[in-house]
This record gives structure tokens, C-alpha cells and sequence, in this order.
């Protein structure tokens, strides 16, 4: 586990827990009212793409690319939430962390900016899906080619205990004891492999990749591609929960131990940066990871270091109890009644865990690693000779 410095960092005032927010619609609001407060400070574009479906108030759902500072920055430091929707809770809390402590009091160099992508997945954001509005896993949505019969062998022979279409006990049980077995002969890593590489092969089947590009990939993309298109360099953050012990923080990379992405993501975080495919992280290689995409959509030649920072919530059984029942009632239960109530109320729980101990350590950390990725990314004006921290503490 990742453990970074927090003794530097100022909370704020009112703690580091108050930085989240209720929910994506009030997180929104509060963001671009902050943004254009800010304004008198900094220069702000906001760049907002929505989406075809509302929330559950029948509030727009969009993608918010928030420029602070060079409007074609040539060094950007970009910090993104909610590619797993719910868990947008925890990257939402930093992005607050950000308005409210950091950039009042950091001077930006002329030629770069600090970039809050708010809700790459804002449907499952509001509506608490890790899932798209189509029930895609947006991080594993980022392919160039769609083959709607990949699926893990083994997943599609586990397929009726990892989609169940009741929730008998009597059938939960037999299910969960099949798990075990499996559990039992190839070990938990194999099973996790299996459970959540991506499959593009069964819509209504829980990592589902999906069978072509979503709305909120294609709206990334062409943001970065527009906004970034003269960046030389990007250090890019994408804030993710529910894998590891409760509370600690694991920066992963999508890319394999012996390549150039893997280097600079090292270099960027002071080597603390664990690859899926190196064995010594709490995740598992997937596919159609977001950091393959945004590599594509930036200039030819900009220096992209990119990181999840993954923070734990509960154990993966608790983890993945929520995500199949969350899958059942999206495609056979009642939102409305006690049992969809309370499968909502577990998903939020098991992505963003309701005690403040769990909130504020995880924005105390946030905070401090935010801090190192401003360093890395070399956005602020060196003529002040300070670092951020110093010049934030109010
Ligand atoms: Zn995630």
C-alpha cells in the first residue's frame, strides 16, 4: 500500500470529511458556483458535455472539463472522478479539496493549468451504478475494436453466480458455495481476474465493456483532444474506490512493468506506482482501461504519466455483493421498493463508506497527493519559490 506524506497538507477548515458532497447533483452545482468564484482569480473554462438521460431529480448528467488557468495549456495536471460512477463520491471530495483549499492560494504558471474533470461517468454517479446508463464499465470501454464474443471462459461458466436472477437464499447459497469452490482450487487472484477483466460478450452480465464506444468515452475523448491538443505534458490522477483495506491508497497503472507509460508514471510518482500486470497490486489486468485512451487522444508527443489512485473501502466479498445485487435490481428489481432501497444504500456504502474516520483519511491523503502530483506535473509559477502547500495554508 501506497502510504504519502499528509502532515503538510491543510485539510481546510472545516475538516477534511466536509469536502464531500451529498450527492452528484449538489456536487456539480457546488463545483462550477466555486468555479466561478474562482474566476476573479484565475482564468476558468468550463467545458460541459451532457449526456442523453437525466438523474434521479431530473437533473442534467454531464461530463464538466474545468480548465483553471492556460486555456491550451502547455503542462497540465488533470484530476478526474467518477469513471466507476459511484465512487465519483471520494474524486468529487478532492476536486472540493482542490476549490476550496489549493487553488485559492496557488499561482499557476502563464502556460499551464489545472484541470477538474468532473464525472467521466456522471449516469452512474447520480443514480449510485458503477455502470454506464447502458451497463458498461466505462473503464473497460476504451477499445478501438468491439469483439462481442470476448468474454473469460471461466467468467461465462460462473455466469448464473455472478448475474444471479433471483436472490433465493436457498439459490444464493448454492451460488456463493460454487464461488468458494472456485475460490478454493485457483486461488482469489484468478477468480478476481476472471470476475472483473471485462467481458464484452452479455450486456446484462456485470463488467460488461460494452459492444462500442459510450456517450461519456466519446465526450472525453473529444475534450481532451480539443482542450489538450497543445499540451507537451499531462499528469493525470483518476480517483477510484473499493479495492484494498479500508481507508489506504494504491496508485495503479494500466500499463506493463517494462514500458515507457510504466516509467513515467514511476518518475511522476516517486516510484510508488504498482502495474496489474506485475502481481504486487490489489488489481488484476483488464481491458479497455481509459489511461489507452487518453494516450491516443493527446498530441503526438506530449509526456502522459498516468495513475489510479484506488482507495480501499470493505473486503472484495462485501465489494462484490453489492455489485451483483446492484446488477440484478438494475435488470430485475424495483428501485423503488425496501429491498432496491437497501441494495442502494449497500452500493453507496461499499464505494463510499459512511463513517468520517474513512472520509477524512482518505481526503488527507488525497490532498497530500495532489500536492506531489502539482510538483510532478510542474504547473505552478517557480518565481514564488514555494510550494503549494505553504502558499494554501490559510
Ligand atoms: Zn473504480
Amino acid at each position: 500500500m501506497t502510504t504519502l506524506p499528509a502532515a503538510s497538507v491543510d485539510p481546510g477548515s472545516a475538516g477534511p470529511a466536509s469536502h464531500f458532497q451529498p450527492s452528484y447533483r449538489v456536487s456539480r452545482e457546488r463545483l462550477l458556483e466555486k468555479l466561478h468564484a474562482l474566476s476573479a482569480r484565475h482564468p476558468v473554462l468550463v467545458d460541459s458535455r451532457a449526456i442523453g438521460p437525466r438523474g434521479p431529480h431530473g437533473e442534467t448528467l454531464a461530463l464538466d472539463f474545468c480548465i483553471v488557468g492556460a486555456r491550451r495549456p502547455k503542462r497540465a495536471l488533470v484530476l478526474s472522478s467518477g469513471t466507476h460512477g459511484v465512487e465519483g463520491y471520494t474524486g468529487s471530495a478532492l476536486q472540493h479539496w482542490v476549490l476550496d483549499v489549493l487553488l485559492p492560494g496557488l499561482r499557476l504558471a502563464d502556460d499551464c493549468a489545472l484541470v477538474l474533470q468532473h464525472a467521466n461517468n456522471p449516469y452512474g454517479f447520480a443514480w449510485h451504478r458503477r455502470v454506464d446508463e447502458d451497463n458498461v464499465d466505462l473503464n473497460r470501454n476504451f477499445l478501438d475494436d468491439f469483439d462481442p464474443s470476448r468474454c473469460p471462459p471461466d467468467y461465462e461458466a460462473l455466469y448464473e453466480c455472478l448475474n444471479p436472477v433471483d436472490l433465493d437464499p436457498a439459490n444464493e447459497a448454492r451460488r456463493w458455495a460454487r464461488i468458494a469452490d472456485y475460490i478454493a482450487r485457483h486461488g482469489q487472484r484468478q477468480f478476481q481476474q476472471v470476475a472483473v477483466e471485462g467481458q464484452y460478450k452479455f450486456p446484462q452480465g456485470i463488467q460488461f465493456g460494452g459492444q462500442r464506444r459510450g456517450a461519456s468515452a466519446r465526450h472525453l475523448l473529444a475534450l481532451v483532444g480539443e482542450h489538450l491538443r497543445d499540451a507537451e505534458s499531462v499528469v493525470w490522477l483518476d480517483i477510484h474506490t473499493g479495492l484494498g483495506e479500508s481507508g489506504s491508497c494504491e496508485l495503479i497503472t494500466g500499463a506493463a512493468p517494462d514500458t515507457p507509460a510504466f516509467a513515467r508514471a514511476q518518475q511522476a510518482w516517486g516510484g510508488q506506482v504498482h502495474s496489474s500486470y506485475s502481481g504486487d497490486s490489489v488489481s488484476t489486468p483488464v481491458n479497455g482501461l481509459l489511461d489507452l485512451g487518453l494516450a491516443q487522444a493527446l498530441p503526438p508527443g506530449c509526456r502522459f504519466a498516468f495513475a489510479y489512485a484506488e482507495y480501499g473501502t470493505w473486503p472484495p466479498e462485501r465489494v462484490l455483493r453489492a455489485m451483483r445485487a446492484d446488477n440484478w435490481l438494475h435488470h430485475h428489481g424495483d428501485r423503488g421498493d425496501a429491498t432496491g432501497r437497501a441494495i442502494e444504500s449497500e452500493m453507496l456504502e461499499a464505494f463510499r463508506p459512511a463513517a468520517p474516520d474513512w472520509a477524512g483519511a482518505v481526503v488527507a491523503h488525497g490532498a497530500s497527493l495532489v500536492e506531489s502530483s502539482v510538483e510532478a506535473a510542474n504547473i505552478t509559477d517557480r518565481r514564488c519559490g514555494k510550494r503549494a502547500s505553504e502558499r494554501s495554508r490559510r
